[in-house]
């Protein structure tokens, strides 16, 4: 058995059934990444368009000098359905599926620090590497495309025809020759479009580009200041991160109902009762998103989402959290974001139009 295949099935067993090699020659995608740069639509995601990142992104070697091949793999966690949690019923909140257990960041690093070692020691020679998910200037998706892993569909996620999208993309680089995986070159999408159509904000737009700055994962998570009243109807209940334009994705028919299990969704957290939500305290949100990729729309950023949600579904009973934080909160942000939630709350329940109202009526 070749090296190539006998660290496939190292990766396997270390947690990452999808692997594929490929070289660190220069994106094939850079020109379209440095005009969606400059068309702004990366919004305050600074970083993205730092000339420290651009020369990375450009040139992967400039991360690992030493790099001759690259080893991209995929873990998958487990999907989110359509039909579940997001109807915002009963002041239900949705969490986006990869972020309802611990943070992958630390579970995959420590795994891809597991498998340079093992490459180590079958080659038998120090081997120079650097290991990546999500956390260097890379993209990601090319070379998981590169390397075999799948097409990049119009949702701009990466495809697997068997697993779907819901997985996380990771990296390690090495100063090994290893023989790259033909590049995957169909594309599935063919004349489909459900996932531009579902978005609830349109930002997916033609040509696999998405513009972050209606994207609800960039206003729910990167986002940290108010979020435009225009687009805040359009998040429903989610107050971090989205799955539409991978729910309606024909492709996730076949994802497994069941991903890697160090992700598993913690007790509440993929509907989370937003009236109480909106009462964490700051130890109370460290506490309840310890090691959770929640943490990085900080509680500021996440009562903010929370309180939109309510003015976007909350019931009736929701008005007492809600009033309480438009006058008390210590935050400003969360302040002006409850206040709108109430006005809406209110005019709703005015119109007889509140979801308490309408379930009401469903029941006589
Ligand atoms: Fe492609 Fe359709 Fe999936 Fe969008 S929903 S990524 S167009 S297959």
């Amino acid at each position: 058995m070749g090296l190539e295949q006998v660290i496939k099935e190292e990766a396997a067993r270390q947690g990452f059934p999808l692997a594929g090699i490929t070289t660190p020659d220069p994106p094939a995608h850079l020109e379209f990444f440095e005009r969606w740069l400059a068309a702004g639509w990366h919004g305050e995601m600074a970083y993205l368009a730092s000339e420290h990142s651009r020369q990375r992104r450009a040139d992967p070697r400039l991360l690992l000098p030493e790099c001759r091949s690259i080893l991209v793999l995929g873990v998958p966690y487990d999907p989110s359905r359509q039909e579940e949690g997001e109807k915002g019923e009963g002041n239900k909140g949705s969490i986006a599926a990869y972020a309802w257990g611990e943070d992958y960041h630390s579970v995959l690093k420590e795994r891809l620090q597991r498998l340079a070692a093992f490459i180590e020691a079958q080659v038998g020679h120090p081997v120079p590497s650097r290991v990546y998910t999500d956390s260097a200037p890379l993209l990601e998706r090319e070379l998981a495309q590169r390397a075999g892993l799948g097409w990049i569909g119009k949702n701009t996620c990466l495809i697997h025809p068997r697993l779907g999208s819901y997985f996380f993309l990771a990296e390690v680089l090495l100063g090994i020759a290893l023989q790259p995986d033909p590049s995957f070159t169909v594309d599935h999408c063919g004349s489909c479009t459900r996932c531009m159509e579902a978005c609830p904000t349109g930002c997916i737009g033609a040509q696999r580009s998405l513009d972050a700055r209606g994207c609800i994962a960039y206003l729910t998570i990167e986002l940290k200041g108010a979020i435009p009243e225009e687009l805040r109807p359009a998040l429903g209940n989610r107050i971090f991160g989205c799955d539409v334009c991978q729910q309606v994705c024909p492709w996730n028919r076949f994802a497994p109902a069941r991903g890697d299990q160090a992700f598993a969704p913690r007790q509440d957290v993929p509907a989370p009762d937003l009236p109480a939500e909106l009462g964490l305290t700051a130890d109370g949100f460290r506490r309840k998103f310890a090691s959770s990729p929640v943490l990085r729309a900080k509680r500021s950023g996440y009562l903010r989402n929370v309180a939109v949600a309510l003015g976007n579904v909350g019931e009736d009973a929701a008005l007492p959290a809600l009033e309480w934080a438009a006058r008390a909160n210590l935050d400003a942000l969360v302040r002006e974001h409850a206040q709108w939630a109430v006005e809406r709350v209110k005019s709703r329940i005015k119109k007889g139009d509140s979801p308490q109202s309408r379930k009401e009526r469903r029941d006589i």
